[in-house]
């Protein structure tokens, strides 16, 4: 490891823990009202976005749009895209399904919405908090509290349509402007397909595409020596804002639960599977990563992250360009293996402290619903505990069809997990940004850089 390198680690780590620190015992005030300790926190947060997350979100989109037509154009061969395209996406949803499958194992298992007492379901019940906004609108219609509402259709036709709206959008600038980043990844393929197929002419337009994506990574590896500092702020405000006393008292369990699959998927799973496709040692694949896998914990967005996962793939992790250019954005956009996990045992869970029992049928639909769901949640914070709507209402259409109406869970239910998904966000976004690098690696045997160089000689 280079001198600087070292420094900058050291640096960021020691950031993470004085925000953690800061933010414990200097920011959070159990006793304060939530106008103070947003007023606390504030000026850290909108500190921390100004230095560290605004800059990281502002390279998304070039990043996105010049990574995929670079790495789809040195592919060149659509064939080739293909075979990397389907064993992209079957490892990203195979890994999204392990993860959930081992959450709902591990909620059932260890039943923490289970045995809670009286007192303990009053206080979660009653310090709810705010439902964000698309939650409480939703819930609007399906609680019910509005009979001329129409209900949304949630089915799973339905879902996958969304999904393919948002894949071919009418306008890529607008898809672009909306932050439809899987609209700007099908443009960005076609046009790196098209500069392939028109040869000669398309030689100048793929070399500026290196050029800029070459410019890109270096603006990146700027903006990563901010880090330090943004971790800080970024950490310290979110710990201000809820306090580590958020992790325990009754809703301990079903965090240990969340936070126990998360690492077996982390350290057991996505490093099994590493180790027998590629056999390096995954562990040492871990410690490389260190950077962006710290960055998701403290921006709670893989999609800000993105940039530096690209970066670091690339670097640290010896993953080819072709493989981490076409698969590190595409993973930033759909594969979400930490809420997935998530979703599953937060679902359950709920369900659980409503005191309903899910049968293995209940259980298959939030299998697969989480899956979608988590692909259609968006890279930003918190974005997975909306999208857990769609769980929910899909798990109460199974329950309606089997003739168990009054076992249905009002969405307002999500409100009694809100207090710590802020905490929470940040560790599943961790494990979604470790799930898209190890992808990374995986598929750089598929599209190892040594036949690029060959292509291009
Ligand atoms: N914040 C997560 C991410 O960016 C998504 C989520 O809320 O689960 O990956």
């Amino acid at each position: 490891m280079k001198k600087s390198d070292l420094i900058l680690t050291g640096l960021i780590f020691v950031g993470l823990i004085a925000g953690v620190l800061v933010g414990q015992f200097l920011l959070f005030d159990a006793s304060a009202t939530k106008a103070a300790i947003n007023e606390t926190v504030g000026p850290w947060q909108s500190a921390g976005e100004l230095i560290f997350f605004r800059p990281l979100q502002l390279m998304i989109l070039p990043i996105v749009f010049v990574s995929v037509v670079a790495g789809v154009a040195s592919i060149g061969d659509p064939q080739k895209l293909g075979v990397l395209g389907l064993s992209t996406l079957a490892y990203y949803i195979a890994t999204m399904m392990l993860a959930i499958t081992l959450g709902l194992g591990l909620v059932t298992l260890i039943g923490p919405g289970k045995d809670l007492t009286e007192a303990e379901r009053t206080a979660l019940t009653t310090n709810t908090g705010e439902l964000p906004g698309v939650v409480a609108q939703m819930s609007e219609k399906f609680d019910k509290k509005n009979e001329e509402a129409e209900a949304p259709n949630t089915s799973l036709g339905n879902i996958l349509l969304d999904l393919g709206k948002r894949l071919i959008p009418t306008n890529p600038v607008a898809a672009a402007t909306e932050g439809n980043t899987l609209g700007v990844i099908f443009f960005s393929v076609l046009l790196g397909l098209a500069l392939v197929a028109v040869g000669e002419a398309g030689r100048p337009v793929i070399e500026a595409f290196d050029g800029l994506f070459a410019a890109l990574i270096k603006l990146v590896q700027w903006i990563i020596w901010v880090a330090p500092l943004g971790v800080f702020l970024l950490v310290a405000s979110k710990i201000g804002s809820v306090g580590l006393e958020a992790i325990a008292g009754p809703i301990a369990t079903y965090m240990f639960v969340v936070i126990l699959g998360l690492l077996i998927h982390a350290l057991v799973t996505l490093p099994a599977i590493l180790f027998l496709l590629t056999r390096i040692n995954p562990f040492r694949y871990l410690w490389a990563l260190r950077k962006p896998l710290i960055f998701g914990f403290s921006t709670a967005s893989s999609g800000a992250t993105m940039p530096v996962t690209i970066e670091t793939c690339k670097t640290s992790g010896e993953c080819s360009e072709q493989a981490t250019n076409f698969v590190v954005p595409l993973g930033a956009t759909i594969n979400m293996d930490g809420t997935a996990l998530y979703q599953g045992v937060a679902v359950v869970f709920l369900f659980q402290f409503y005191g309903v029992h899910l049968e293995l049928g209940e259980l298959l639909v939030i299998l697969l619903t989480a899956t979608f769901a988590a692909i259609g949640t968006a890279a930003v914070p918190s974005a997975g505990l909306i999208t857990m709507a769609i769980v929910i209402v899909a798990t109460n259409n199974s329950l309606v069809a089997y003739g168990r109406e009054a076992d249905q869970l009002p969405l307002t239910a999500i409100g009694v997990i809100l207090g710590i998904d802020r905490i929470q966000g940040m560790c599943r976004t961790a494990v979604n940004v470790w799930g898209d690098a190890v992808g990374a690696r995986i598929m750089t045997r598929l599209a190892p850089d040594d036949e690029r160089e060959e292509a291009l000689s």
